[in-house]
């Protein structure tokens, strides 16, 4: 038996070989982090859209901001800090993907991205968030509703919200399952992420990438931008629990959206070029100011009003369904 026992240990050897070379070559983030939720999400991302590669999103680098989906899928962030050359002018939030079916408002954010990482000079501060409905987008039919049927934009603080929004939800949509509020407001861990991160964060302007009635639609002081690239400015009115109306009327930090003309498919690489060379300006000539920054002095008492028993009230005049 002491005979047969070495080249079993040879052969066991021989067979482990391979995979111990292979190891070697693999890229240390491959093996150091081999669970690691951005990548596993990535790997996701890039097989469900035609415009972002599972390379491309690991090289947007996106970090975990330590919430997850209903489904436990992380809400992933790309910082693009302040430089130690210079103090950054303004602020920014961007936001893509609230709504899991608007598979161009991902791909955008994830192209902006990628100029983020070759340009950035550290005139703005940055979080940028390319998907904030993970299972909404993330599975076999996407969806514009995260994983418990809820549209994450009815589902912000605005005044009255479970009166307004049900009303609003039944006579205006007719229960579009579509446009389904929520059971209360911030009901939701993105939602309730994302209102989170307003509150720390502090951005002196927020930008919601949506899609597809190929326009731009602004919330909040102070003047709005009349066009970015091939979007005009057209005012779509405020819906009861919208980002727009919560962030934008409520707590008047100023809301740009970003309605791209169509959800499947890209804009022209010009355009989408043409979008930001718009948006950097507008951003360089009109932030920051003082009204905003005044405004986070009182977040928490608009918070807290928002909160506060609802009193039936006529119900805001709208427009059509819209974003
Ligand atoms: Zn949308």
């Amino acid at each position: 038996m002491a005979v047969l026992k070495y080249p079993f240990f040879l052969l066991g050897v021989a067979l482990l070989m391979p995979t111990c070379v292979a190891a070697a070559n693999q890229p240390p983030a491959d093996r150091q982090t081999p669970a690691d939720p951005a990548r596993l999400e990535c790997k996701k991302i890039g097989h469900k859209l035609g415009s972002v590669s599972v390379r491309d999103c690991y090289n947007a680098e996106l970090k975990s901001s330590g919430a997850s989906s209903v489904r436990g899928q992380p809400i992933l962030v790309r910082e693009y800090p302040p430089l130690s050359k210079r103090q950054p002018q303004a602020r920014v939030l961007m936001i893509g993907g609230i709504h899991g079916d608007e598979y161009s408002s991902v791909s955008v954010v994830f192209k902006w991205i990628k100029k983020l990482n070759r340009y950035h000079s550290g005139l703005f501060h940055w979080h940028v968030v390319p998907l904030l409905n993970p299972d909404g987008l993330l599975q076999k039919k996407s969806s514009r509703l995260n994983a418990n049927g809820v549209d994450l934009n009815r589902n912000f603080p605005t005044p009255d919200w479970l009166n307004q929004t049900r009303d609003y939800w039944q006579r205006r949509t007719h229960k579009d399952p579509r446009r389904y509020p929520g059971k209360a407001a911030l009901s939701e861990p993105e939602s309730r992420w994302l209102y989170e991160e307003i509150r720390n964060f502090r951005p002196d302007v927020i930008i919601s990438v949506h899609a597809p009635y190929g326009v731009l639609d602004f919330d909040g002081p102070p003047e709005a931008p009349h066009r970015m690239g091939y979007l005009h400015l057209k005012l779509l009115g405020t819906y009861p629990g919208s980002l727009g109306n919560c962030a934008g009327v409520q707590h008047r930090i100023p809301v740009i959206t970003m309605e791209l003309p169509r959800a499947g498919t890209m804009p022209s690489r010009g355009e989408i070029n043409r979008m930001w060379r718009d948006l950097v300006r507008w951003l360089s000539r009109n932030t920051p100011k003082k009204d905003t920054q005044d405004a986070y002095a009182t977040f928490e008492d608009t918070a807290r009003s928002l909160r506060s028993v609802p009193i039936r009230s006529k119900p805001v005049p709208e427009k059509a369904i819209g974003g």
